[in-house]
């Protein structure tokens, strides 16, 4: 049994996975950490909601394991049941490039790596710290970082052209991220075509709130939108993506204003969100556009095609192109965004079944006619179960 953990900064969210079935036995979300605390917990049994005191996340991994194990909805006897904990981990840096076992040194290791992603490695490490408090020092504990699939990316497309001491010096480079997913996904497409991935060139496109696209050849993650941060690559529900650099500092003159108040902008006020001023929800758009309204259709317009232009630019930077893959929570379940991403793409071979594109709203499916040059498919993501599965590997288990 694997306990999976993806911590936020006041949230918890966690599955329980029985890895003889690959099966998900419990799942839930500790939310308000540092609040008030609550906690919503899922079995086959059934389902509860409730308030409790969260002061730390210790205190939440303390009641989630108290339901795991007694009352109504347990599903275990014992916590020692649980013979592993795998955590996602968001920025793993240039010193991973796969899951790794914690340890006192690695822990120091994701310390540094805070500095790249403040907002996120800190929850992270925290989470895993208290973790570790809560059970037995023998159950290992692993490390599965969002970055470390896109290590592969060769230099020239990771290095920005600043002047290389910053690289140095700073680290500044393009890491990406999603790459649980992305690593997923093309896992999954190999098994579906029968095909060996070190055979393929394939794109993966997870498009959700946050958006990525990855370029993937042989099997290895060559190229990706993502990039110092998750900011950039393309337009995202709330974030601007990649943008003219130079609109950064002339915006903060014209302004006046603070770094800080720099990134709220471009993180949390642009994107779908900022072009409409309707909504980040890709429903919310399609439904205000669909009434007439121009710039929630806009919003959609730019979406579809800087996926058009990512889909073709990576065709061509990896000189071939077998497969595409749509995930996340939009590619899985708007076929007007697929349909519209593979509009004119016929030149490159991607021949759409529009029939089997409309039918398929969260499920693996080939989207593609037959005889389809590039096969098309959407793949739902499970991040949690491959996360599950590096725990198993990477503990020995
Ligand atoms: P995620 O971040 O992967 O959970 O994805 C969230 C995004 O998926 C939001 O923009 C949702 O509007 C979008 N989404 C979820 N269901 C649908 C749907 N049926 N049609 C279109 N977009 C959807």
């Amino acid at each position: 049994m694997i306990l999976v953990i993806n911590a936020g900064s006041s949230s918890l969210k966690y599955q329980l996975i029985d890895m003889k079935k690959e099966s998900v036995l419990a799942k839930g979300l500790c939310e308000r950490i540092g609040l008030t605390g609550n906690i919503s917990h899922k079995t086959d049994k059934g389902v509860t909601e409730y308030e409790t005191p969260f002061p730390t996340h210790m205190e939440a991994f303390q009641e989630l394991v108290k339901l795991l194990t007694t009352g109504d909805l347990a599903v275990i006897s014992s916590m020692e049941e649980i013979s592993a904990v795998g955590h996602r981990v968001v920025q793993g840096a240039e010193l991973y490039n796969s899951s790794v076992l914690v340890s006192d040194d690695v822990l120091s290791a994701l310390e540094t790596c805070s500095e790249l992603a403040p907002l996120h490695n800190p929850a992270n490490i925290m989470a895993i710290r208290a973790c570790m408090e809560v059970f037995d020092p023998s159950v290992p504990q692993v490390a599965v970082f969002d970055t470390a699939f896109h290590q592969s990316i060769p230099k020239h497309a990771y290095l920005y052209s600043l002047p290389y001491e910053l690289y140095e010096k700073y680290k500044i480079r393009r890491y990406g991220f999603h790459g649980t997913s992305h690593r997923y996904v093309s896992d999954r497409l190999a098994q579906l075509m029968d095909c060996p991935l070190s055979k393929m060139k394939v794109v993966t496109c997870h498009l959700g709130n946050g958006s990525s696209i990855t370029a993937i050849d042989g099997g290895k993650s060559v190229d990706t939108s993502m990039g110092f941060t998750p900011l950039a690559g393309i337009t995202m529900g709330t974030r601007c993506g990649s943008i003219d650099p130079s609109v950064v500092t002339y915006l903060m003159e014209k302004e006046g204003l603070t770094p800080k108040q720099m990134d709220d902008l471009m993180n949390k006020k642009s994107g779908y969100a900022g072009v409409s001023g309707v909504s980040s929800d890709q429903r919310d758009l399609m439904q205000a556009a669909g009434e007439g309204n121009k710039r929630a259709k806009l919003a959609l317009d730019i979406q579809q095609y800087q996926l058009r232009k990512y889909i073709g630019s990576y065709a061509a930077a990896m000189g071939g192109l077998d497969a595409v893959v749509f995930t996340g929570g939009i590619g899985e379940n708007s076929p007007e965004t697929r349909e519209a991403a593979c509009k004119g793409l016929e030149f490159m071979g991607i021949t759409l079944d529009r029939a089997a594109n409309a039918a398929c709203r969260g499920v693996e499916a080939l989207i593609t006619a037959p005889g389809s040059k590039v096969q098309t498919w959407v793949i739902p993501t499970n991040e949690e179960l491959l996360i599950a599965r590096d725990t198993k590997e990477v503990a020995g288990l």
